[in-house]
């Protein structure tokens, strides 16, 4: 099926204007063969297999993924794309633990003892893979929000030794407000009420491991965090997986703890401290940690099993032969939640659109690419990562084993759902423009006639929650989106009522099923846009970079100067 393209008719249709038109036209005749493999039909068709019910709702390590890793690798190898592992495989072994926990955690204050209640009061955990964790006679300390971020000349452990200690912490960044206007976050401080990676539990983990701690206890409260407790304590409750790393990530915190504000409060109350002064004083860049009364005993057994799981990569060869040694990289996570057993009625979690779509979406790239002719300068490579439900695993594991060098690995562009419901005119920007690959969609957007918009809830942290991130993580520019809400030929609310439907009833959900009214017309037009900018990374003069200000420039910039 031949589809008409926005972009040759918008280039085409004003052939007298802009002097960049010459190179737009050429652009678009250049891409125009490659994109007609990119189809609402085709990407159907991917996502009826992946999401169908053969396939298990796609657990790692069950039949759900020796089906998925068998159906991407397969397709793949018949669109012309070439093992994407050195070693001849079209995968790359990921080793993973499940870890089943059950802990116990209480304070001691002078004679008093506080036994909390789990799950009600608290969950913990370990990535540490040992059958037993066991924290005795802690010294507690209040850290705030227990973050060191340099670019805002802020320390919240200052020089405080902090080793075998249990840090209590703040969610979320610290919300300082703007001297101008208090009643308004500081733009200039951790990006006002947009989330930086700062306020995210992942990194409030990493860093008490950074300084040594025992065990990192966040306190959860409900606005900062995104989600009530009860988000927390489900998700810690069932089986988890870590990467089943060679040191069994003893390198990890021993205990990441949460506790509900309710426990927070009491402890701090025991303790002589007032949690309301305490979080007032953490939202000063003098805030020093506040030693508190309280030891913490943490225990925590664990279940461990070691199983196989893995990533699946495709590669195209550059044509250059000096470019060819860099790397432009599209990923999609092709696990879902699997199949629950304990259910009635519907069992799987078929994953359609989270996210058999951007699978879908990245065969057709794939299928897109293997079109050039001449190829791209540049190679690029298509990665379906296992394990992202449970906490980006297989991009993290990719990241920390690279095939092809992250300082020669340009861009990531992930894509993690896409629009079912038919053409927009704007696609959101979920990087919240903190890379030159930003303006290199803004540009391609405004080319085929449509409109790059801004993050739209940038305080949810969107950008650190999936695979991109453990490429930005460690340097790499990376570009992340999701589909527009401006439908063409569609009601002004349309869009965000679609979204809200979702979210509330079919995100990590049963019935995220594939929908016969589903028009995939809109994907594609993401999709295309997508191709286009990496192909302008793959082919062109400038290297994406960071933007000034953004956590992950001073890593980068470190990296390629090595
Ligand atoms: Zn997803």
């Amino acid at each position: 099926m031949k589809i008409v393209r926005s972009i040759i008719a918008i280039s085409f249709a004003a052939t007298t204007s802009l002097p960049s038109l010459f190179a737009s036209d050429e652009l678009a005749q250049r891409l125009e063969p490659a994109l007609e493999a990119i189809t609402p039909d085709g990407m159907l068709a991917h996502l009826k297999v992946l999401a169908s019910d053969e396939f298990e709702g796609r657990a790692p390590g069950t039949k759900g993924e020796e089906l998925s890793v068998k159906y991407i690798s397969d397709q793949f190898k018949q669109i012309g794309l070439k093992p994407g592992n050195p070693d001849g495989a079209y995968t790359q072994e990921v080793p993973l633990a499940g870890i089943k926990s059950e802990p116990n955690m209480s304070f001691v204050i002078g004679d008093k003892t506080i036994a909390l209640k789990y799950p009600d009061d608290f969950t913990a955990s370990s990535a540490r893979l040992q059958p037993e964790i066991k924290i005795d006679n802690s010294n507690v300390v209040f850290v705030g929000y227990g973050v060191v971020a340099p670019e805002f000349g802020w320390n919240d452990y200052k020089d405080v030794d902090v080793r075998g200690k249990t840090l209590l912490m703040l969610v979320g960044d610290p919300p300082i407000p703007d001297p101008k206007d208090p009643s308004k976050l500081d733009d200039k401080m951790f990006k006002g009420k947009a989330m930086t990676y700062y306020g995210r539990w992942t990194y409030k983990y990493e860093i008490a491991a950074q300084k040594g701690a025992a065990a990192a206890v966040i306190i959860h409260e409900t606005e900062p965090a995104g989600y009530p407790y009860s988000v927390v304590r489900t998700s810690w409750a069932k089986e988890n997986y870590e990467i089943d790393s060679a040191n069994k990530n003893m390198d990890a915190v021993g205990a990441r703890c949460w506790v509900t504000l309710d426990t927070a409060k009491k402890l701090l109350t025991d303790c002589g401290q007032d949690y309301d002064a305490l979080k007032k004083s953490a939202i000063a860049k003098e805030f020093r940690p506040v030693m508190l009364k309280a030891k913490a005993n943490i225990e925590i057994k664990q279940q461990l099993r070691s199983f196989k799981s893995h990533n699946v990569i495709g590669k195209l060869q550059g044509s250059d032969p000096k470019l060819r040694d860099e790397y432009v990289i599209y990923t999609a996570h092709w696990d879902h939640l699997g199949r629950h057993a304990e259910l009635q009625g519907d069992q799987i979690f078929n994953g359609a659109i989270d996210n058999a779509s951007g699978v879908a979406s990245v065969i057709e790239l794939g299928a897109a690419f293997t079109r050039l002719n001449p190829p791209p300068k540049r190679s690029v490579v298509f990665m379906a990562t296992t394990a992202e439900e449970a906490g980006l695993l297989g991009a993290k594991y990719y990241a920390e084993h690279p095939l092809y060098p992250l300082d020669k690995t340009l861009a990531d562009i992930n894509i993690d759902t896409v629009n079912p419901w038919g053409k927009t005119r704007d696609i959101e920007d979920l990087s919240d423009n903190n890379s030159t690959l930003d303006d290199l969609l803004a540009e391609a957007s405004k080319r085929s006639g449509r409109v790059m918009t801004s993050n739209s809830e940038p305080e949810k942290g969107n950008f650190y929650r999936a695979d991109h991130f453990e490429f930005s993580k460690r340097g790499v520019p990376s570009l992340y989106t999701r589909g527009g809400k401006d439908f063409i030929g569609k009601p002004a609310e349309f869009g965000q009522q679609k979204r809200d439907d979702y979210t509330a009833h079919h995100y990590h959900q049963v019935s995220d099923e594939v929908d016969p009214n589903w028009d995939l017309s809109g994907a594609v037009q993401d999709v295309d846009l997508l191709f286009e900018v990496g192909y302008q990374v793959a082919n062109g003069d400038e290297l994406p970079e960071w933007k000034p200000g953004t956590e992950f420039k001073a890593k980068r910039d470190a990296t390629l100067k090595k």
